[in-house]
């Protein structure tokens, strides 16, 4: 094992350091903000502070409590319970919405946690990525042929998890001219090679593009400018690329998505001193931003939202914008109803060594799972790494727990210098209910029914799971989502064998239980296949 043990125990230790990775990967750490315009690792500097030092004395047989990124106390539990459990952002139906999360915000009262920051579960763009290279592979084999070659994506945002679009495009093959309004957000994906090269002219991004589309030759072209501005200058230009989407923080009109013809300063000074106005621009913004999206998709161009909210936002301004359908529906609902999502492990030693054994065993094990077999040789050649070692591999309902059992046994046997966490995206089969992403236009009209994460929170919870936090919506996302979040560490114990067994077990078999009950027959294959007892 690797030493450096600050913690009484080595899941405690694993813990800790997922959430210093996590702040590692901030896009803002000055203020805790790690992704999603204001997605947070804890509350303020003091809770973080306080939830160190509680994971550092927290004892086996204890199960440290946090409230929206605060600790709140530790209590008597025993060996089978988790040792933290979170409830991040949660606010009773009638006052989840923006404006009342703000000023419990302003207060110092709540925070939210994205999906996976609140929860120390954030890997950096790394997280998205193989998600947004799967999305792509799907357009590309229902639309283009099985391939990207060629094909020009049109997007914005260049943030945390927009931040994987260049990288996820080129290995899917094609060329990514992607804009974004904040020259620190292009520099950033460049030094950390998501991004190829990068220009502040539209002309010079247009000659790029068309030049390695007729090339035929993979690219990414980060265009600096703002979305609402220069969309229509590319379509006016003649433009027409073949996918369009936006990763812009578009659901957060106060934190996010920028307004056209405005300086950082002056929208931080507006946020200051005239938010309603702020976000009243923004709102003009989005809709020419949704109304050029459209006129792409009407001229044959594939369009799709990736989970911002755009949609939503546009409409309020009476844009047509539900024209627009949803990437998960599309393209990964399927996936979902076998209960392959992001899953994603990070070795606590910190040695990448540990990560080439760990990427060994998955394809080794998982020769019949296409994804694992495509995804692991291009991830292990292309994606870089940064804090602690970890990959995200889409793996289904049993082979989740199967894989995480191996590990512990290569942990156990010292073939690994360290524990090994497990944790997915909370964007998986059992884990979200977001009625205009994860569950848009489910068969039974079920969208918006919370029962589905919470119950999944409560058997991984009663599994044992180290951590499990239930997350809601927050800033723009308030009143949208309900979420539910797992880790399990694999430290070569007996004990890690039993919550790893039943706790991944639950998660995903509660996802596919999920679709199978909505009225997807291959959940309700996956169901019968599972053994698991179901009264469907
Ligand atoms: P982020 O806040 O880290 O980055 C957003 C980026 O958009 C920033 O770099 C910002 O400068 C840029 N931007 C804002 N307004 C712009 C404009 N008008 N023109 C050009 N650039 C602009 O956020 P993120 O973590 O990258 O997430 C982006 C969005 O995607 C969020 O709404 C988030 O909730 C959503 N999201 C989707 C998924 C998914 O699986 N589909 C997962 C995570 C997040």
């Amino acid at each position: 094992m690797a030493n450096g043990l600050r913690c009484r125990g080595w899941r405690q230790e694993t813990l800790l350091r997922m959430l210093e990775n996590t702040l590692e990967h901030a896009e803002r750490p000055d203020e805790l903000i790690v992704y999603a315009g204001l997605a947070k690792a804890a509350r303020d500097h003091d809770a973080l502070a306080a939830t160190v030092r509680a994971l550092s004395e927290l004892d086996e047989n204890e199960t440290l409590v946090i409230q929206s990124g605060k600790p709140i106390g530790v209590f008597p539990t025993g060996p089978a319970a988790p040792l933290v459990l979170m409830a991040t952002s949660n606010l009773i139906g009638r006052w989840a919405t923006s404006s009342h999360f703000y000023e419990l915000e302003q207060r110092g009262l709540i925070m939210w946690g994205g999906y996976t920051a609140g929860d120390w579960q954030y890997i950096g763009s790394q997280g998205i990525l193989q998600g947004t290279y799967q999305t792509l592979v799907a357009v590309a084999d229902e639309h283009f042929g099985g391939d990207l070659a060629g094909r020009l994506v049109v997007t914005a945002g260049l943030g945390g998890m927009g931040g994987a679009q260049p990288l996820a495009t080129v290995l899917a093959g094609g060329v990514a001219l992607c804009v974004e309004v904040d020259p620190d957000r292009i520099k950033r994906r460049l030094d950390s090679g998501y991004l190829m090269r990068s220009t502040s002219s539209v002309d010079e991004a247009i000659s790029w593009a068309r030049e390695s589309v007729a090339a035929r030759k993979a690219d990414s072209i980060g265009l600096l400018g703002n979305a609402a501005t220069i969309l229509p200058l590319l379509r006016d230009r003649g433009v027409v690329p073949d996918v369009v989407t936006d990763q812009t923080s578009a659901h957060d009109l106060k934190y996010g998505y920028v307004p056209a013809k405005l300086t950082a300063a002056e929208v931080a000074a507006l946020r200051e001193q005239d938010p309603d106005e702020l976000i009243r621009l923004a709102e003009e913004s989005i809709a020419t931003h949704v109304e050029c999206m459209l006129a792409w998709q009407d001229a044959g161009a594939v369009v799709f939202e990736y989970g911002n909210n755009i949609r939503a936002q546009a409409a309020k301004s009476g844009v047509d914008a539900f024209r627009i359908p949803i990437f998960v529906e599309r393209y990964i609902r399927p996936l979902f109803c076998r209960g392959l999502g992001p899953f994603r492990w990070l070795a606590a030693s910190g040695d990448p060594a540990d990560l080439d054994v760990i990427d060994d065993l998955v394809v080794r094990n998982f020769p019949d799972n296409p994804l694992v077999a495509r995804w692991i040789p291009l991830a292990r050649e292309h994606v870089p790494q940064a804090g602690l070692p970890a990959r995200i591999s889409w793996l289904a309902h049993g082979e989740r727990t199967r894989m995480a059992l191996l590990v512990n046994d290569a942990v156990r046997r010292g073939e690994l210098k360290g524990p090994v966490a497990f944790t997915r995206d909370h964007l998986d089969a059992g884990g979200v209910s977001q009625p205009l992403r994860e569950t848009e236009n489910m068969p039974d009209g079920s969208d918006a029914v919370s029962d589905w994460p919470l119950l999944n929170a409560l058997l991984t919870s009663g599994s044992g799971a180290d951590l499990v936090a239930i997350h809601a919506g927050g800033g723009g996302y308030a009143g949208y989502m309900q979420s539910a979040g797992v880790t399990l560490v694999a430290d070569g114990t007996s004990a890690a064998d039993d919550r790893i067994s039943a706790a991944l077990t639950a998660d995903t078999g509660i996802g596919i239980m999920r679709y199978a009950d909505a009225g997807y027959p291959a959940a309700a294959d996956a169901v019968r296949e599972s053994g698991l007892q179901w009264f469907g």
